[in-house]
């Protein structure tokens, strides 16, 4: 079931140690899983779902894609780079009003081509239903990509991610204690969770919360729980699962999506500095700063391993010079 999807992005992701920040930390050694290398558009988390929905929107023989999020989604850019590869016309709904400019991923999703329609306050797909209505009307068969890709078609896209790093994991004798991320709409979450009982990795998951607003009147633990749970039925995993059972850290999402603080500004400026890799301000950059702060609180076990795995977001950074000027 794995196998079947439709290819957008190069594969396997790189996997390395952050040599000179684990220098840093004494107790720990740090490594960095590059998602936001896999080539689709600049990258990032989204392409391994989409190359699952979008093999399904194929499948079914759908000629048109919806999906939706903020003006600065990389899922909607990710989404309007897979669309124009696979031939299907792309349509995003992004919340906010019309901007005079486009700029970082709003330029991007424009110039691959998308179809873009401003919602004001709604900026998870509430307004789809009479779009859809529309393009039925003229004779196109509709995919709709859910908020974020999560569901659990996009989701599997990150159970096969944990075959791929067991495999690079092993090819380079690391065991991974702990493994961080940003998790925001569930999928990638879900798709980890699942693909670690598929692939027998045990390494504790440590997602960092992103956004405190529920999606679809859903908090984040029940839309992961969600997908584990259909995707335990599907693989015939016999495993008792309880929403108890899934972790989620939300210490880091008070100041609300999209706000930008001393914290993400402090992230974003030690990775910079320390490895030249850059962090988005949306999503990465406050995960990253999650996991420095616990690893200066030494809140892990010393001597572990842990792993950062970076799932993209880098035309946002443009968007946000002004939030952003480092010191
Ligand atoms: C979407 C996104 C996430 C969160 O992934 P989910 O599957 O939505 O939880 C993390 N980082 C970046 C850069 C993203 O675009």
């Amino acid at each position: 079931m794995l196998e079947h999807k439709f290819q957008l992005g190069f594969f396997p992701t790189p996997l390395h140690k952050l040599e000179n920040l684990s220098a840093k930390f004494e107790d720990y050694n740090i490594y960095i899983k590059r998602d936001d290398q896999t080539g689709l558009a600049s990258g990032g988390n989204k392409t391994r779902k989409l190359e699952y929905l979008i093999q399904d929107a194929i499948d079914l023989g759908c000629n048109t894609a919806i999906t939706s999020g903020a003006q600065q989604s990389n899922h909607c850019r990710q989404t309007a780079a897979a669309c124009a590869i696979a031939g299907l016309e792309c349509h995003l709904l992004l919340g906010g009003e019309e901007p005079e400019v486009y700029d970082g991923n709003l330029l991007l999703s424009s110039t691959l081509g998308a179809n873009i329609h401003f919602t004001g306050n709604n900026r998870k797909g509430e307004d789809k239903d009479s779009l859809v209505n529309q393009l039925e009307k003229e004779g196109k068969k509709v995919y709709l990509i859910p908020y974020g890709g999560s569901n659990l078609t996009g989701a599997m896209g990150f159970a096969n991610a944990i075959k791929e790093l067991k495999d690079q994991l092993e090819e380079n004798q690391i065991t991974i204690d702990y493994i961080f991320f940003a998790s925001s709409s569930g999928g990638m979450q879900g798709g980890i969770h699942l693909g670690k009982e598929l692939s027998g990795l045990s390494s504790e998951l440590v997602p960092i919360n992103i956004d405190k607003a529920e999606t679809h009147g859903l908090t984040m633990e029940q839309m992961v729980f969600n997908i584990v749970k259909e995707g335990f039925e599907k693989f015939g995993i016999q495993k008792q699962i309880n929403i108890k059972d899934i972790p989620l850290n939300r210490d880091y999402d008070k100041d609300g999506y999209g706000q930008v603080t001393d914290k993400e500004r402090k992230a974003i400026s030690t990775l910079a500095k320390t490895e030249g890799i850059i962090l988005d301000p949306v999503y990465t950059g406050r995960a990253f700063y999650g996991m420095l702060d616990m690893l200066e609180k030494k809140k892990l076990a010393l001597n572990s391993n842990v792993l950062f795995w970076h799932t993209g977001g880098f035309p946002a950074v443009f968007k946000y010079a002004q939030e952003l000027k480092l010191t």
